[in-house]
Parts: structure tokens; C-alpha cells; sequence
């Protein structure tokens, strides 16, 4: 949703109906001057939800759930799709087996209990001029309160035969007069994406208490875009999203907000790419190889074809005074690490440091047992630097880096803090780059300078999602990218099942199963959209129901986002050295943990979750000697989602995985939906809008080049759409 300011067009929002795409739009901006309706529909849109009637704290909170916080996030927010429903009909001319809708006056409304004791019928007798029926409900007495004798309502239901005629409601509205259009029983009904707490039919009410101010949406476009593109105004779009008259509006209201949305996006990232065109640049790292030399010697395997390919085209980055920004790719277990530990080596015998970052303590512990064992041939001691290490032994190891006599450091984002902390850094490598946005990959390449010596540091980027072409090239407009394909020989299948309720004894038969042969397993719990603390409140209560039923003869431990960070560590420990048998957990366990003792995992409401991250999961066994099996628990509401779990059970590849995420259900959840940043989308489907794409990025091009700051004032909006949404990188467009 574009942030509200003011735009060319005076708006009247008391009078102002949906106007029909192009009509007079294109016509030389005067200059703004907005009316005071605009302003005051301005002022509506930039509201909280709570502002509106009928709207309290709670159903607020349950809204910000949705992410909706604002009016213009309500207005943001798109169904997914419509239902055709057809205009109100008389009854008279609806065929008995025929869905429709009617426009009837209630008469008598009464209960008919039925034989079942729990169904209740809700009958009401209705007519309008042409005929007569008895309308039915199923399990709605309160409706006997809504609908007192005399009521306008329109049924949306199918007629079947009966003395008088009966009507089978699916859906009914209450008019306040005989010609008040219906919501939610005529013509094209917008189905929201919604919860239980907050259905659709809640969300349409509250965007028609809306409507008049939807109109007042900025327009952040210029005009000169909106004609070459031939995109209807802001205002229009959304109109024709929430309350299209015709099946043709919201195909072309979406396609604007998804231009608009690539627009801005491509307009950030080519600044970006211009600003590290223009900086500052990189020591080559050109050493003798004599350490990476070592380091191969001391492997006990050899490096596979994918992976001498990727050492190729980073050794040859890092020789170059152009800095390198590389994205380096490839599934869990793929071998990443030993080709980072390469590269660290080449900055070292250059005669300067090399740093890993990961995003969390957990991992720096792990990936410095790792690169210790990699780099002792090469006589190359990595040190750790995260807030658990003791201070005094802090100082002394920043002290050894300052000064230059540790080469190597691995540690959390907290490394590049203090901008003098290296003696001579030339590489950077950051790991699971997933978990940071655009804007923190700025700042790190701000921040990795070789302090010395004024040079810009090289950055490689490792990420275990992975992120088909397509969207690399726009999420990461401004790396080469790197990739891994698939995982070096001899590893151990993952057999994935997807188990419906009716065999959930059988999947604990097979688990006590691996339990008892000394194996051990995860299990892990569903994503609760409420939170991490309900997450944890759920994992807590799965725990106990566990280790009091199915599981009482073994040891379950439990690990959560709740849980102080040395409580999670500890029971991650724990099971890491065969302490407990299960470990009950949330995704806190996606990364970062590898016991290869463990055979099972069984994942709860698997149709939650991304297809990025169940497979993320998967990869947590089929580490070890034993073969791995995933059990997949979930039952998805729509067809979607089964063609999600099924998969999973038919693919290893990630990579094809991540495609078929992308096409499914975009790209929020390939990136994984805890990351937030400039390049979430919110409109665009890259699967989907390749062409969108494309145009959006000639236009950008276009017009970085005509205007490179965007500083004439028809780009004003734009600039600031694109400030807003980089608001991490607040120079990206000086001059
Ligand atoms: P990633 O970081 O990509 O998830 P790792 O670098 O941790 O994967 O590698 C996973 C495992 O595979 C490690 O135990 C590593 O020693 C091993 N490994 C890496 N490369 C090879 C190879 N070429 N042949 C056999 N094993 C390898
Ligand atoms: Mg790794």
C-alpha cells in the first residue's frame, strides 16, 4: 500500500465512485493543491484500524495479526480471489436445483430440532412478489435474534423442491433497504485472506466502511510512467481490487500495484548497484596458494566438481580490486564451508584477515570447531568472538585482531561493530544471509573496510535456501551469485512421508522404533501465527503430552524461542550428546543443529510452513551412517497445499523445491517470512510477473538515467516510496 500524501488529482471521496481505468488520467499534472475531502481521506488512511466502528482492541490485535495495523493496510490487503456471484434475482425465476441469489422479506423465523441432537435447523419463511419458500439454516439459532419479521435480505443458497419450495442458505446479508447492493451475495465477492478470529466476511465489511477514502491512495507514480505502462491511477486500482464490476478490473489493479511495488524496488537496487560501482575499492588477494594448498592436503575427502567450480569463481573475485559481493548458494550438507575456509585462506596468505559472521551464537560455536579442523594444516587458529566469551579473554582476542596476529575470526553480526577491530580485513563471509536483508548487507559492506589502508573488504554471502534465478536476480539485484548443486556423494537418502491422522500411532510405532535401536529424533511443532510465546506454550504442552504418553519410556527434551538462550543451548547440548531421545522443538532447531545420531523427524502442521523450511528441517537427519525418514503431519485446507506436501515426499532437490514455493505461494515464503526488508514483496509473484518484472526494470533504468536522484518533482513520491522502503540505507539516493 502506498503511503498517503497528495497527489495531482483532486478526489472528492463523498462523490467519488470507482472511474474507469484511464478516464482523463493522463492529462499534464496541475499543480497539487489538495482539496480538504483529500486530505481528510488522507488522514483516514494513515489511521490505526481501531478508528473504525465496530473495530476494538482485540479484533485490532487479531488484525495486526494479518498484518494490518492502518486503514491503508486494510485497504492493502487483497483477496485472493473472487466469487462469481450473479446479481439478486426474483424467486419466482430460480429453478429448483439452482443456485442463486434472491432479494426476499423475512416472514416467521423458528428452531426445528432434529433427531441428532446437536444439529439445529433455523427455518424461516420468505417472499417477494413473484413467489414464496422457506429459507434454511443449519446451526445458526442466533440468526432468530438477527432476523426479526419484515427483515430485506439477500440469500445466497440453492432452491430444491418442498410444498412450500426450500432454500438452502450458504449465504446471507441483511439490506437496509430494498435497493442496497449486497457484499456478500452479489456479483464478484472478494475472498480475503483471513483467520478464524477475522474471516473474510469481517474483512469486507470493514473495507466497504472504507471506501470512501480508498480513492485518496497516493499515486506514487508519475504520470509519464502510468502512460508508457498504461497503468490506472493508484486510487482506481484499488477500487477495482476490492469492488470490481467485471472480472477484467482486478487482473488490471493488481498488475499496478505489482508495477508499482518492481518500480520502487528496482529503482532502490539500482542505486545500490551505482553506489558500490562508485566506491571505494578491494586489495587483490593474490597469494601463492600455499595455504589453500595445505588446507586441501588435510581433507579427508576431495572436493567435488560443483565445488572446485565455485572456489574458481570466487578465487578469481578476490584477485580482483573490484570488491567482491557474491552470493554463494547451496543446500544443507552441500559443502559451503570448506569452500569458504578456501577462500578465508586466500586472504590470508595476502597478508590480511578474514572474518565469518552467522546470526546466532549457537552457530558461531559450531562453525569454529569446524574451520579450526579445516585450517590447522594451514597453521591457522580461528578465534571466537560472540558476548558468552569471558571479557577479559574478549579483549585479549579483539586486542589480536586489531594488531593482526589472529587471522581469523568467526563471530555474530557484533565482529563489525567497532570499525577499527581488524588489523587488515579483506574478507568477509556471511553466513545464512537469509536471515539478513538488503539493508544489513549494506551496512556489513559499509563496515568491512580494511581500516588501515581505506579499502573496501570482499563480501561473500552463504545461504542454505535456496532462491531460483529468478528472484535472486531481483531480490539481489547486486550480487553474482554462486551455486552449489546438489550434495557430495555417499550421503544417506531422506525418505519423506506424509502421514494422515488415522496412522499417527503407526509414526509412533515407527519412531519408539529408531528410539530403541539408539537413534534419536525431533519433533517438531506447528508455527503458531500469534507468536513465539503461544509457539513456545504449544511446544511446552506437546512436550509433556509426549513424554506422558507415547514416548514415557525415553527422555524428551524441549527447545524453544521462549527459552533463555543458555536453556536452549543446553537442551540442544543435551540431545546433542545423546542425553535425551526426542527433542521437541520449534524451528528454533532450522539451523544450526547437526546430530548425526538423529534418523526421525516428525513435523506437526507441516502445512505451515514454507516448503524452504520443511525441507530446512528435513535436512536436520541423514547426516549420519543411518538413512533418514521425515514424517510429515498436516492436512492443508486447499489443493495448493497437498500438491505442497506431495512434493516434498517426491523431491530432494531444493532447488526445484524452491521453484515450485515460488509458483505455489511466492516469494515471502521462499525467503522464509520472518525476514523482513526491502525486498519482501507484497504484491508481485516473480513466478508469476516475469514480464512486470522486465518492464519494471527498463522503467527504472529509464529513469535513474533521465533523473539519477530522483529529484525532479514529478519523481517526488516515487523517491520517497523508494526512501521508505530502503529507510535502512537513508543515502542510497543523494546526490
Ligand atoms: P553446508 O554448510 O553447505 O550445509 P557443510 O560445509 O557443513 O555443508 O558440509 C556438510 C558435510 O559434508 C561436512 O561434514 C563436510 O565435511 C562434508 N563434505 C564437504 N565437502 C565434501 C566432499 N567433497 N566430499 C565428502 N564430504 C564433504
Ligand atoms: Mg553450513
Amino acid at each position: 500500500m502506498p503511503t498517503p500524501a497528495t497527489d495531482a488529482q483532486p478526489i472528492d471521496p463523498e462523490t467519488r465512485g470507482p472511474v474507469p481505468f484511464g478516464a482523463g488520467r493522463d492529462a499534464p499534472s496541475p499543480p497539487v493543491t489538495p482539496r480538504a475531502g483529500q486530505l481528510e481521506g488522507l488522514q483516514a488512511l494513515i489511521a490505526g484500524v481501531a478508528a473504525l466502528p465496530g473495530v476494538g482492541a482485540a479484533t485490532a490485535r487479531r488484525l495486526a495479526g494479518l498484518g494490518i495495523e492502518r486503514v491503508d493496510d486494510l485497504v492493502g490487503h487483497l483477496p485472493a480471489r473472487y466469487l462469481r456471484y450473479d446479481e439478486a434475482r426474483t424467486l419466482g425465476s430460480v429453478q429448483l436445483g439452482e443456485e442463486a441469489t434472491v432479494r426476499v422479506t423475512v416472514g416467521r423465523v423458528g428452531v426445528r430440532p432434529t433427531r441428532q441432537r446437536r444439529l439445529k435447523i433455523v427455518e424461516a419463511t420468505i417472499s417477494d412478489a413473484t413467489g414464496a419458500a422457506v429459507a434454511v439454516w443449519f446451526n445458526q439459532e442466533y440468526l432468530l435474534r438477527m432476523l426479526p419479521s419484515g427483515t430485506q435480505v439477500l440469500l445466497r443458497g440453492t432452491l430444491e423442491a418442498g410444498r412450500p419450495p426450500r432454500f438452502m442458505v450458504k449465504t446471507y446479508e441483511v439490506v437496509a433497504d430494498a435497493v442496497g447492493g449486497g457484499l456478500h451475495t452479489e456479483g464478484l465477492v472478494p475472498i480475503y485472506p483471513a483467520t478464524e478470529a477475522v474471516p473474510a466476511r469481517r474483512i469486507r465489511e470493514m473495507v466497504d466502511a472504507v471506501r470512501p477514502v480508498i480513492g485518496a491512495a497516493v499515486e506514487a507514480l508519475p504520470a509519464w510512467m502510468r502512460r508508457r505502462l498504461a497503468l490506472p491511477h493508484a486510487g482506481d486500482a484499488l477500487m477495482a481490487l476490492h469492488f470490481p464490476r467485471n472480472p477484467r478490473e482486478p487482473r488490471a489493479g493488481r498488475r499496478r500495484l505489482v508495477l508499482e511495488e518492481l518500480i520502487v524496488l528496482q529503482l532502490g537496487l539500482g542505486a545500490l548497484r551505482r553506489l558500490e560501482a562508485t566506491g571505494r575499492p578491494a586489495p587483490r588477494l593474490d597469494g601463492d596458494g600455499a595455504l589453500r594448498a595445505a588446507v586441501r592436503g588435510g581433507l579427508p575427502f576431495t572436493l567435488t566438481a560443483e565445488q572446485e567450480r565455485v572456489c574458481g569463481e570466487i578465487g578469481r573475485d578476490l584477485r580482483r580490486e573490484r570488491p567482491m559481493r557474491r552470493l554463494l548458494q547451496g543446500e544443507v550438507g552441500s559443502g559451503k564451508t570448506v569452500v569458504a575456509a578456501l577462500a578465508m585462506c586466500q586472504a590470508v596468505e595476502a597478508g590480511l584477515q578474514a572474518a565469518l559472521l552467522v546470526p546466532t551464537e549457537t552457530l558461531a560455536e559450531q562453525h569454529l570447531r569446524t574451520l579450526d579442523e579445516l585450517l590447522a594444516p594451514a597453521g591457522i587458529a580461528p578465534v571466537l568472538l560472540t558476548g558468552k566469551v569471558p571479557k577479559a579473554e574478549r579483549e585479549r582476542r579483539r586486542l589480536a585482531l586489531h594488531s593482526g596476529t589472529a587471522a581469523v575470526a568467526v563471530g555474530t553480526q557484533a565482529l563489525l561493530s567497532d570499525a577499527d577491530a581488524f588489523h587488515r580485513l579483506g574478507l568477509v563471509v556471511v553466513d545464512e544471509q537469509h536471515r539478513f536483508g538488503v539493508e544489513q548487507r549494506q551496512l556489513l559492506a559499509d563496515r568491512a573496510t580494511d581500516a588501515g589502508s581505506e579499502l573496501a573488504a570482499h563480501l561473500l554471502y552463504m545461504t542454505a535456501t535456496p532462491i531460483p534465478r529468478t528472484l535472486a536476480i531481483t531480490a539481489y539485484g547486486d550480487l553474482q551469485v554462486s551455486t552449489i548443486r546438489g550434495r557430495p556423494p555417499g550421503r544417506v537418502p531422506v525418505e519423506t512421508r506424509w502421514v494422515r491422522e488415522p496412522q499417527r500411532e503407526e509414526a509412533y510405532d515407527l519412531i519408539r522404533a529408531e528410539l530403541r535401536a539408539g537413534r534419536q529424533a525431533y519433533v517438531i511443532c506447528p508455527l503458531v501465527d500469534t507468536g513465539t510465546a503461544a509457539e513456545a506454550r504449544a511446544a511446552t504442552e506437546e512436550a509433556a503430552r509426549l513424554s506422558a504418553g507415547p514416548f514415557a519410556a525415553f527422555r524428551v527434551g524441549l527447545a524453544h524461542g521462549a527459552q533463555r538462550a543458555d536453556e536452549k543451548r543446553a537442551a540442544m547440548a543435551s540431545f546433542s550428546r545423546g542425553e535425551t531421545d526426542i527433542l521437541v522443538a520449534t524451528t528454533v532447531v532450522e539451523v544450526g543443529i547437526d546430530v548425526p545420531n538423529a534418523t526421525v523427524i516428525m513435523i506437526e502442521g507441516a502445512d505451515r510452513f514454507g516448503l524452504a523450511q520443511l525441507h530446512q528441517l528435513r535436512g536436520r537427519v541423514g547426516r549420519g551412517t543411518q538413512p533418514g525418514l521425515c514424517l510429515l503431519f498436516g492436512e492443508p485446507a486447499g489443493e495448493e497445499g497437498v500438491r505442497r506436501l506431495e512434493a516434498l515426499t517426491q523431491t530432494q532437490d531444493g532447488f526445484r523445491l524452491a521453484e515450485l514455493d515460488l509458483d505455489l505461494r511466492g516469494e515471502g515464503t521462499v525467503l522464509g517470512t520472518r525476514q523482513s526488508g526491502a525486498t519482501d514483496l507484497r504484491y508481485a509473484r516473480l513466478a508469476r510477473d516475469r514480464r512486470e518484472l522486465a518492464q519494471a526494470r527498463q522503467i527504472a533504468r529509464r529513469a535513474l538515467k533521465e533523473d539519477p536522484h530522483l529529484l525532479r518533482p514529478e519523481h517526488a513520491l516515487l523517491r520517497a516510496a523508494v526512501e521508505a522502503r530502503f529507510a535502512d540505507l537513508p543515502r542510497l539516493l543523494d546526490a
